[in-house]
């Protein structure tokens, strides 16, 4: 019943290939125009029992977009998560969320968010790729992942927020960092 009349108002996003799930849930909710709050509702009032326990509340949904929580949706808030984005094909996998606490060494994830501007010149999204602490460099294309911007040093925000895709303090934008590394310009490594 619900599904008839959200069908009728959804922007559907369709996940891509590596892109990390903090990301196409930053993008959904925007698309959407939800808050954490919002989508917290969405995906409690879709399940046939409305008298159950709420599967999720606002603070959960900030930290499925948080992955240094490393907090995962359990199995049946991501169903109804699917139901409400209208997408069976996302999963919960490495391909689109971090390893939940516990189940992979700390050290093998980069929690610190990282980018590759010419990954990012072509498809303009977080890939969970970037994130592996054994790389430092873009398999593809060979250039230092950045975890700040290389103009002014900002570290980057989290992958759900990514709406501009450009430094929030000096606007330089995602797609053109790697032009600016590679000038020589300036290169400020971010504090660890
Ligand atoms: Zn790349
Ligand atoms: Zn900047």
């Amino acid at each position: 019943m619900w599904e008839g009349k959200l069908s009728s108002w959804v922007f559907r996003v369709e996940p891509i290939e590596d892109e990390s799930f903090s990301h196409v849930l930053g993008r959904f909710r925007r698309a959407n125009v939800l808050s954490y709050g919002t989508l917290a509702e969405l995906i409690n009032i879709s399940r046939a029992d409305s008298k159950e326990e709420p599967l999720c509340g606002r603070a959960e949904v900030e930290n499925w977009e948080r992955p240094s929580s490393r907090v995962h949706p359990s199995e049946h808030a991501l169903e109804e998560l699917c139901r409400v984005m209208q997408n069976e094909k996302m999963t919960l996998s490495d391909r689109l969320i971090y390893p939940s606490k516990g189940t992979v060494g700390k050290g093998q994830w980069h929690l610190q968010t990282r980018l590759c501007s010419a990954c990012y010149a072509q498809v303009p999204i977080h890939r969970m790729r970037w994130q592996r602490s054994d790389l430092a460099v873009c398999e593809e294309h060979g250039c230092k992942l950045l975890s700040a911007c290389p103009s002014c040093g900002l570290g980057f925000r989290l992958p759900s927020l990514w709406a501009e895709g450009r430094c929030d303090r000096c606007w330089l934008s995602f797609a053109h960092m790697g032009e600016w590394v590679k000038r020589g310009v300036s290169i400020i490594e971010s504090p660890m």
